[in-house]
């Protein structure tokens, strides 16, 4: 991303949000984004899967210029290249947890799509929920299934905000373990907003916001990286 800014309008005044932001992803590495509540880090993500539209500034995922697409043509390049885990799952409350893990396959006119959802919730040890509707998930099973759904599209880049956040310890250790395993495994980029130090210091980089500038971009020690799954 090169020089992106983020701003809101509201009565009558400009709120700017994220301002002038340079960095760029490597390929198969692993990233923090941390800061204060309210610092930009959650818009900033959002800017960089297309799930939203810069104010000004150069976004390009993959070769791809996100920041001149409109909603359309930015939903096929996600829906091609990124997974996307959001803070609150996001889950369809009408979809049982195996059609919420179907959707992405079928929007990319996949074939033999229930299986491969099926084997996606055994993977995040939810085989015997897939019936289940997202109020009759607990939380940590309800951020599981968002997990399934987010590896469906076998994203090159993965962005999860807060993947941990209101987990209990062993729930989170489990998402956390997923998550490093599809790097290591599959060479997905991953891509972290987290208030959790600890998870920020088991990705190979930290960068920080601060009242939607970015303050520091550190490499961290990428050992960390080999006991992070283990
Ligand atoms: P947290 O850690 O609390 O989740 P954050 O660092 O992720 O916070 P953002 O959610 O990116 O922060 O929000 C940054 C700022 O942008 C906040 O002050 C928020 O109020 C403002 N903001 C976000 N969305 C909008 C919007 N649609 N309209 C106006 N202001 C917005």
């Amino acid at each position: 991303i090169q020089n992106l800014s983020k701003t809101y309008q509201s009565g009558g005044n400009t709120l700017t949000v994220l301002d002038d932001i340079n960095f760029a992803i490597e390929a198969g590495s692993t990233m923090a984004i941390v800061g204060p509540s309210g610092s930009g880090k959650t818009t900033l993500l959002g800017l960089c899967a297309g799930l939203d539209r810069s104010s000004s500034g150069i976004v390009e995922l993959n070769h791809i210029r996100l920041d001149n697409l409109n909603e359309d043509q930015r939903a096929h390049v996600r829906n091609q290249h990124v997974g996307f885990i959001f803070q609150n799952f996001q889950l369809l409350p009408t979809l049982t947890a195996l059609e919420n893990v179907m959707v992405p396959l079928e929007l990319r006119g996949e074939k033999h799509i229930r299986p491969r959802a099926e084997a996606l919730l055994e993977k995040v040890g939810l085989a015997d929920r897939g019936h289940h509707y997202p109020s009759q998930l607990s939380g940590g099973e309800q951020q599981r299934v968002s997990l399934a759904r987010a590896f469906s599209n076998s994203p090159k880049i993965l962005f999860a905000d807060e993947p941990t956040g209101n987990l209990d310890a062993e729930t989170s250790e489990k998402v956390v373990k997923l998550l490093f395993d599809l790097n290591r495994e599959a060479g997905t980029t991953l891509v972290l907003v987290t208030h959790d130090l600890e998870l920020a210091s088991k990705t190979q980089r930290i960068i920080r916001i601060k009242g939607g500038s970015l303050i520091s971009d550190e490499l961290t020690n990428t050992q960390n990286l080999n006991h992070a799954g283990a």
